[in-house]
């Protein structure tokens, strides 16, 4: 398992500083999450010798369960949809929420973290290809959503998120992250308190795709751990 983690890793960042070259970029600043959900502790521990840092979950329950058997100073992400009622576990226990898809979410996100006396950094999710079963805002509600969201206190808006529909060809899905790119930087040419430093946009299937249209955070789970079983 440890070799096999170890080829994935470095096929993986070998096909980022590929796309990163082809576009004038620094690879070292696309940050590589490592998707771990359904992964145990034992073998996420094996790709943190090779210099994994930061770990992606969907669900909370999981991160709540892997925390306390990994070593600290690792950066948790929370990917997956975050349910109000969850929120309270999990506030300052990861670095960045990239999953904020709609208003009650974020009002009570600013309550609890005010209450707690921390700022909770988040991605804003977006719904670029419209399907039914992808939660996130759809374009159109983004820039007043993020005007309203970034006046609300013990929130910290990062950037924007998405998830590209399964394509066989990853070329196919290109667009949706062209589209993800243009409205950060719209959105950062609009209102100014909403920061867009974080482009969170591309899995095993189409990273490559998705750093050449300007991902700075990837989520790859599959092509680091392998095929997951559930
Ligand atoms: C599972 C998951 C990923 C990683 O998917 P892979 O295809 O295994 O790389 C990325 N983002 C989110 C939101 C996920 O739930």
């Amino acid at each position: 398992m440890k070799n096999r983690i170890r080829e994935n890793l470095s096929r993986v960042r070998a096909n980022v500083a590929g796309a990163a070259a082809r576009t004038g970029r620094d690879p070292q600043r696309v940050k590589l999450l490592a998707v771990t959900k359904t992964i145990p502790a034992e073998v996420i521990r094996e790709s943190l010798d090779f210099g994994v840092d930061a770990l992606g979950e969907n669900r909370v329950q999981e991160i709540l369960a892997k925390q306390p058997l990994l070593p600290p100073g690792i950066e948790w992400h929370l990917i997956g949809t975050l349910q109000t009622n969850k929120i309270k576990s999990i506030l300052g226990r990861v670095h960045l929420i990239h999953s904020l898809d709609r208003w009650g979410l974020a009002e009570e996100l600013s309550r609890r973290s005010v209450e707690a006396g921390l700022v909770s950094r988040v991605l804003i999710q977006v719904n670029i290809s419209g399907e039914a079963t992808k939660s996130g805002l759809f374009p159109d509600e983004l820039v007043d959503f993020i005007s309203d969201a970034a006046s609300l206190p013990g929130l910290q808006i990062k950037g924007l998120m998405t998830m590209a529909p399964y394509a066989d060809n990853s070329e196919a899905v290109r667009p949706v992250f062209t589209e993800l790119r243009l409205l950060a930087e719209n959105i950062s040419a609009k209102s100014p308190p909403a920061q867009m430093d974080y482009l969170s946009m591309g899995m095993s299937n189409d990273y490559t795709v998705a750093v050449e249209e300007g991902a700075n955070i990837i989520r790859v789970g599959t092509a680091i751990f392998g095929a997951r079983s559930y």
